[in-house]
């Protein structure tokens, strides 16, 4: 059982020794540069020694868990590792002192990066330009909703609905809502996939887009994608390329060549951005030729000479963030990118296709798995057949937790029961994912001989079990 860290307020302790600093020098006084209103009697700041600040933060970090520190199987969330020589390019003061006011011609450097790393993703998507303002996925949908929606209406079509399919990720509607879309939801059919059948009894003329993750979230690739693009662009309508899972067919495929108009690449994803404490991300978007002229301002150009901001969109959506977006994870995508090469992209693809089959095969003895076809980088399994012992997958999830492992997302895609979504990434050796196999069959062990421990798991962990939608719900954002 772990010690409960204080606060670092209950630390406070006015008698402590601590670190007495000088006097500020007269001219610097307090009261000689700040204006009256700002200064303040005292701060509440508390008074501690420096080796209590950092045992008090050491001790937090090890709270926490991360990808630095064992398997990190979360589904759709492709958490793997990320080569620390992208965070030290990025933590370069040249990059970290730039300021986003910097004239152009100072800054050239950073703009080209910008530039190059928006002709790397165009190729590696088949799209044919970036925006690099939204700040993750779900900003990237927003923004390419809106270019979408601005076309349409600029094209004289009153278009309304969004398609998204039963296994789509709950951004998905969720942006088509706030681009004041409504959404219409497509059931998958018993391959798990979108049917052209069922599909074609959705699409009608106020269809404005159809929203695809591909491969989808229960890991298999749309196969009909060809028919499906067809269609829906006979309809009149556009294809829009979630690309949460493009760690899945990356150097393989194109969702360009797919027949998709606009695309969103979650750089915190696939290319090597830490991420799972809330960012910072990027959700680049790139799109094609015809819906250039509707990006948001400014974009990166290139004379031949040298790059500029260029806000001179013709029919601009606007602004959709401050100034150009993430910038240092731009930086590290780029360097990915560039240090991989097409043949390392493709290795990686390939890597996290084979660990994720891998497992799969492997803990089909254990769940049921209800789409058994080939998976690309993640698959889905159902815990339904612990109900009858009284276990749900929570309680699996909880109890891997003992074991020093972060479990792999729950509860999603919808459409399976008891769902548990794993996605081993590219970065994981076989022995890990034999360890977890192995950790697995222990805890299935333990349902059935000991089932109390796994219903009340986790043990060994800072904290128990959490009300899991409180903070949701009870929006205190301070500690008071
Ligand atoms: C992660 C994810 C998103 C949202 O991306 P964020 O960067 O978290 O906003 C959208 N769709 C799918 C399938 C995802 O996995």
């Amino acid at each position: 059982m772990k010690k409960k860290i204080p606060l670092i307020k209950e630390l406070n302790n006015d008698e402590k020794p601590t670190i007495h600093l000088p006097e500020p020098l007269e001219d610097f006084l307090p009261e000689k540069i700040l204006p009256k209103d700002l200064l303040r009697e005292s701060l509440p700041i508390p008074q501690i020694s420096e080796i209590e600040v950092v045992r008090h933060f050491t001790n937090l970090s090890h709270m926490g868990y991360g990808v630095d520190l064992g398997f990190y199987p979360l589904g759709s969330c492709t958490m793997k590792y990320n080569p620390k020589i992208n965070e030290e390019i990025a933590n370069n003061e040249y990059f970290t002192d730039l300021h986003p006011y910097t004239p152009e011609e100072l800054s050239q450097g950073a703009l080209e990066i910008i530039y190059k790393l928006g002709e790397a993703l165009s190729k590696i998507t088949g799209m044919d330009k970036f925006t690099f303002q939204p700040s993750a996925g779900a900003h990237g949908e927003l923004t390419a909703l809106l270019i979408i929606k601005a076309y349409l209406r600029n094209k004289g079509e009153n278009r309304n609905i969004v398609l998204v399919p039963d296994s789509a990720h709950g951004t998905n509607p969720a942006s088509a809502s706030m681009a004041g879309f409504e959404t219409i939801e497509i059931p998958s059919d018993e391959r798990g996939l979108v049917n052209p059948n069922i599909l074609g009894k959705y699409l009608n003329k106020n269809v404005a887009v159809l929203m695809l993750t591909n491969p989808n979230t229960l890991g298999l690739f749309e196969k009909d994608i060809l028919k499906i693009a067809q269609m829906v662009h006979d309809e009149g309508a556009l294809l829009y390329y979630d690309g949460a899972n493009l760690n899945g067919i990356m150097g393989y495929a194109r969702p360009g060549d797919m027949g998709f108009d606009a695309v969103h690449v979650n750089l915190h994803k696939t290319f090597s951005t830490p991420h799972g404490g809330g960012g910072p991300g990027a959700g680049p978007v790139g799109v094609k030729d015809f819906l250039k002229d509707y990006l948001p301002v400014p974009t990166v150009e290139y004379d031949g000479n040298k790059y500029y901001l260029n806000y001179q969109v013709p029919k601009t959506i606007g602004r959709v963030r401050t100034f150009y977006g993430n910038f240092l994870v731009m930086l590290k995508a780029y360097a990915y990118i560039r240090l991989l090469g097409d043949e390392g992209l493709k290795k990686t693809t390939e890597m996290a296709v084979l660990n994720a089959n891998y497992l799969k095969e492997k803990l089909k003895a254990y769940f049921e798995l209800p789409y058994p076809s080939i998976c690309k980088h993640e698959f889905v399994l159902s815990g339904k057949n612990l109900k009858e012992k009284g276990i749900k997958v929570l309680d699996i999830a909880k109890r891997l937790l003992d074991y020093g492992v972060h479990p792999p997302t729950i509860y999603f895609p919808l459409i399976v029961e008891e769902a548990l979504m794993i996605e081993p990434t590219e970065t994981e050796t076989k022995y890990t994912l034999d360890e977890f196999v192995e950790i697995i069959r222990n805890i299935l062990k333990e349902v059935d001989e000991n089932p109390d421990i796994v219903k009340n798991a986790p043990h060994n962990t800072p904290v128990k079990r959490l009300n899991e939608v409180y903070a949701a719900k009870v929006l205190k954002v301070n500690w008071k």
